[in-house]
């Protein structure tokens, strides 16, 4: 059987609007840039819609579509993961399911690429069906992160990127549960080359991203690109010390006056003020805190329920659970026979 050139990696989470249509669009899209040589992996992300029987029957209809079914909702960003797990194309493409990327942009990406990058990045010139809110929380997230982590992260990018296959197995080999791939893409380096297009709309369904999604996101993407929230309490006990300080000079004078009852304002606005900055230096180390913990368990990423390809289910062996990750990602490749 001949390699794989391309694969594409598609989270779908309730998408049962959308999946045919990005399917049909994705797939010509595919031909038109790759030839025979493709294939189209689907991720279910643990919908409870009609998305897995439509991969299932897709999957079934075409031999390209690869459907990967998880156990439960993981989240976008550990279903591209698991997708990555299992692509085994020279070149791997990472899309939106809801058609916000076009697909046909691949043909250009392609063609960047062929002229020697490693990572070709769609970069949203305009944006349109997308609220004020989301536009201006996206441009202040992009800013402070930018201002916190030494790896400069473009702004106005999402997820949509054509990467080789260098870049993917590099990414697979970093192990951390909170992931910002776009982040991890840009700390990897080599040429990365933005290719700028207009942001559609959503094709059909509503966003499956919350402001709690967001804001989740946001968090793990400065907790795992920046240290500099640690150093909060620097600045802020050498505010307080200085604030400390200012009340000391105070306090004598009013003591050298003897006037030393009256008072209790000032030790009620020290008091709050420093509770309050301890309360939030703590929350600070409380968020690393928790995603230390949370590496060290050293979890599975993601937990693959159902393998469809070629009108047929795979299961994954019993104990493919308590290989290392090298051991899983064989008998992953193993249950892709020729790809
Ligand atoms: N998605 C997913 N799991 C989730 C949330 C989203 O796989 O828990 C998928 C979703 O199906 C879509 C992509 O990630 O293909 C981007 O999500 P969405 O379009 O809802 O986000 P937005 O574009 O509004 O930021
Ligand atoms: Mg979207």
């Amino acid at each position: 059987m001949s390699e794989i050139e391309l694969s594409v990696v598609a989270p779908c989470y309730n998408e049962e609007a959308v999946l045919t249509e990005f399917y049909t669009r994705m797939s010509k899209a595919c031909l038109a840039a790759a030839g025979e040589n493709h294939e189209i992996i689907l991720i279910d992300d643990g919908s409870s819609d009609a998305t897995w029987s439509i991969i299932e029957k897709l999957a079934d209809q075409d031999r390209h579509v690869v459907g990967v079914q998880l156990f439960r909702n993981h989240g976008h960003q550990l279903a591209v993961t698991a997708g990555l797990s299992i692509a085994s194309g020279q070149r791997v493409l990472l899309i939106d399911a809801d058609l916000q990327d076009p697909p046909e942009l691949l043909q250009q990406m392609m063609a960047i690429m062929d002229g020697g990058a490693d990572v070709v990045y769609g970069k949203r010139a305009s944006r349109s069906g997308e609220t004020k809110f989301k536009l201006a929380t996206a441009a202040a997230f992009y800013k402070i992160l930018n201002g916190l982590s030494s790896v400069p992260i473009p702004r106005d990018t999402g997820d949509f990127r054509l990467m080789t296959r260098t870049v993917v197995e590099i990414l697979r080999g970093m192990p951390e549960q909170h992931r910002f791939i776009r982040g991890m893409v840009s700390w990897i380096g080599g040429k990365q080359i933005a290719l700028p297009y207009a942001r559609e709309p959503r094709f059909a369904g509503e966003t499956k991203y919350p402001l709690r999604k967001m804001l989740a996101f946001a968090t793990d993407a400065i907790t795992s690109f920046s240290t500099v929230p640690l150093r909060l309490a620097v600045w802020l006990g050498m505010l307080a010390a200085g604030f400390a300080f200012l009340i000391l000079i105070y306090a004598l004078h009013q003591w050298s006056t003897g006037n030393v009852v009256p008072g209790w304002a000032s030790s009620l606005v020290a008091i709050s003020f420093f509770s309050g900055t301890q309360l939030i230096v703590m929350g600070v180390f409380g968020e690393y805190l928790g995603r230390v913990v949370q590496e060290v368990k050293r979890r599975p990423l993601f937990t693959i329920s159902a393998l469809r390809r070629d009108g047929t289910s795979t299961l994954l062996p019993p104990n493919y659970y308590s290989l290392g990750v090298a051991e899983q990602n064989a008998v992953l490749h193993a249950q892709m026979p020729g790809r």
